[in-house]
């Protein structure tokens, strides 16, 4: 689905990807993990186009990145953040219709409204569809910022340590929500600190640090047998 050749990624002197190659597979979860600072969140906004690459080529469906628009790339990535950023003063549904109503996409009002409903259900926030976003918990506006995105219909997602703000009790819900997307075959690229979530999920694991992919394989692989030294140090202070 996506392949990521050789990118280089730099802010001012400093070199916060250097040389990043992998892919992406159709309607697999990729997990990448990585102690603080190693690059994931860097990485991941490279893939839909929040930082440009300084060096390096990434395709989606073998198009180069250059060859795509930035707003159909940004239609076709969707992505969802540690922070949920509803809008405050819209409502749960007005908040999913508010891009798609924007960019004109080819469905009517009534059909984005169906599609919305069908995504709360999907999120387990159907009843919800009126609210506004401080009469959600966090866990439940991370779920609608989950169906936000969605209603771009993307061809792959993008999360980036979406349980980390919200309470422990919390993050479950979002944690069966991704579970549940990630079975219904969408191609996803999950950062996170939930190891067991990332074992469960992960039908790949990419383990960074410092900018560079030490190691990556299937769970087992990387959990359960991992070859590099520095793997093998990070899970045993996280585990
Ligand atoms: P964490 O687990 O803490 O979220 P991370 O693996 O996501 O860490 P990044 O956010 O990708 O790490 O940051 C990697 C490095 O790039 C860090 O040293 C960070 O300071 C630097 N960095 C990230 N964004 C910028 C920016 N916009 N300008 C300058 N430096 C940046
Ligand atoms: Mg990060």
């Amino acid at each position: 689905k996506m392949k990521i050749e050789n990118v280089h990624k730099s802010f001012d002197q400093s070199s916060v990807l250097r040389g990043i190659t992998t892919s992406i597979s159709e309607k697999e979860a990729t997990v990448i993990i990585g102690p603080s600072g190693s690059g994931k969140s860097t990485l991941l906004r490279c893939l839909n186009r929040l930082e440009s690459i300084n060096e390096g080529t990434i395709y989606l469906d073998d198009q180069s990145f250059m060859d795509i628009p930035i707003q159909k790339l940004r239609t076709r990535v969707g992505m969802v953040f540690q922070s949920f950023n509803l809008f405050p003063h819209l409502s749960v549904m007005k908040n999913l219709l508010l891009a798609p109503t924007k960019l004109q996409t080819s469905k009517s009002k009534d059909e984005l409204m169906e599609l919305g409903y069908s995504l709360l259900d999907k999120v387990g926030m159907k009843e919800k569809a009126e609210s506004y976003p401080e009469e959600l918990s966090g866990g439940q506006q991370q779920r609608v910022a989950i169906a936000r995105a969605l209603m771009m219909e993307p061809e792959v997602m993008l999360f980036d340590e979406v349980t980390s703000a919200l309470d422990p009790e919390r993050v479950n819900d979002v944690l069966e929500t991704m579970k549940d997307l990630a079975k219904s075959g969408m191609t996803m690229v999950i950062v996170t600190h939930e190891m067991g979530f990332a074992r469960e999920v992960g039908d790949k694991i990419i383990f960074m640090d410092q900018g560079v992919i030490v190691e990556e394989g299937t769970p087992e692989e990387v959990f359960g047998n991992s070859k590099e030294d520095r793997t093998k140090a990070f899970l045993r202070n996280v585990l």
